[in-house]
């Protein structure tokens, strides 16, 4: 059988002339047979014809034989494309592990990004970014912490606004930060939420829980948790981490374009919220918090009672105090907040009773 096509506009390249000629084509005992200009006819067998991708569907087709490297045919009849056996499978690339060397090499390269880049840069951005930015980062994480909690309605989360309450919790953030050294432009917060935990955010915002609030015994245990967020504040603590947190989501945004969305607010809360600053960061909160509690005339050990109070309310493993339980020496920063109160002294009550009560129902 044979099947002639129209060799109009047909043309062959042979790879070592850099003009083409125009040929006749046809199809015979499984062989592509081209007539040249000059009477030669080239035979391809089908099985060995392959039309190059990049150009299937266009304005024509190019072929070309597997067997020889330069060899170029160009034709603008289809039928004859439907009569390859190997039209659409195109030669195995060569290279696929290459490919896959580059695949892996990108991933390690974001992967390099978030965990050495991300924090290096925002350790050194931590470092230059002035109170003001530091201040609008923390206003900005606080209203999306809002957002982000409010489990039905529109409204963001509650601020505990009783003003009786507000004058406690005054009182109370006045004498932990007493003296010349004591950090300024403090602003604390309790979100009505039945949460039992606090964190501390940039710019000097630390935030309580209604939750820690009705579950501590006494003001001291509540003051013992401010001043132990107080401690991270002085140390910015805050500021790297949210700063590597949204690094780190800046990066994976790059790779996948939706991150922008509702996930990445969700996923910076939990980080934010549920902090886990590193084993130094956190024993030096707690060495923090016991001065500011010698100074406010407070016990240290109260700090070791809330920990202990939150432990055997939830257990180690509750995800709602990670911030305070995810510790694994929960039990020597307790035995340490022990120790750390002078048995000598006579220590009094952050806030007298009536104080207190205002506190506890600040968010009434
Ligand atoms: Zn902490």
């Amino acid at each position: 059988m044979s099947i002639g096509f129209d060799g109009f506009g047909s043309a062959y390249f042979d790879g070592d002339r850099p003009v083409s000629e125009e040929v006749s084509l046809h199809i015979a005992n499984q062989n592509l047979q081209i007539g040249l200009d000059d009477g030669d006819t080239l035979f391809w067998p089908l099985k060995d014809i392959r039309v190059l991708p990049d150009m299937a569907g266009k304005q024509g087709f190019v072929l070309r034989l597997t067997t020889d490297r330069l060899a170029r045919l160009f034709v603008t009849d289809g039928s004859l494309i439907a009569q390859l056996p190997n039209a659409t499978r195109h030669a195995p690339p060569k290279g696929r592990g290459k490919l896959a060397l580059w695949a892996l090499a990108a991933v390690a390269a974001v992967a390099v990004q978030i965990l050495v880049l991300v924090p290096l840069l925002a350790d050194r951005l931590a470092v230059f970014i002035p109170p003001s930015g530091e201040r609008a980062l923390g206003e900005a994480t606080f209203e999306q912490i809002r957002q982000a909690l409010v489990e039905t309605g529109v409204d963001p989360l509650a601020v505990c606004e009783n003003p009786d309450g507000v004058g406690a919790l005054s009182q109370m953030t006045a004498a932990l930060s007493a003296g010349d050294d004591a950090p300024k432009d403090l602003s604390v917060f309790v979100l009505d939420h039945e949460m039992v935990n606090a964190f501390a955010l940039p710019g000097g915002y630390v935030v309580l829980f209604r939750g820690l609030i009705d579950q501590a015994e006494t003001p001291d245990e509540v003051a013992a948790v401010l001043a132990h967020e107080i401690g991270h504040v002085v140390s910015r603590d805050p500021t790297r981490h949210a700063l590597r947190s949204a690094g780190s989501i800046g990066v994976l945004g790059l790779l996948f374009g939706d991150f922008a969305g509702g996930t990445v607010v969700l996923f910076l809360t939990e980080r934010l919220i549920s902090a886990k600053y590193s084993q130094q960061a956190e024993t030096d909160a707690d060495t923090f918090a016991y001065a500011r509690l010698e100074g406010a005339n407070v016990s240290p050990a109260a700090l070791g009672s809330m920990f202990e109070r939150l432990r055997e309310k939830h257990g180690d493993g509750n995800q709602l105090v990670s911030h305070f339980l995810s510790h694994p020496s929960l039990s020597e920063r307790i035995e340490n907040a022990r120790t750390a109160a002078d048995p000598s002294r006579d220590f009094t009550p952050v806030l007298n009773d009536a104080q207190w009560s205002a506190l506890k129902a600040i968010c009434d």
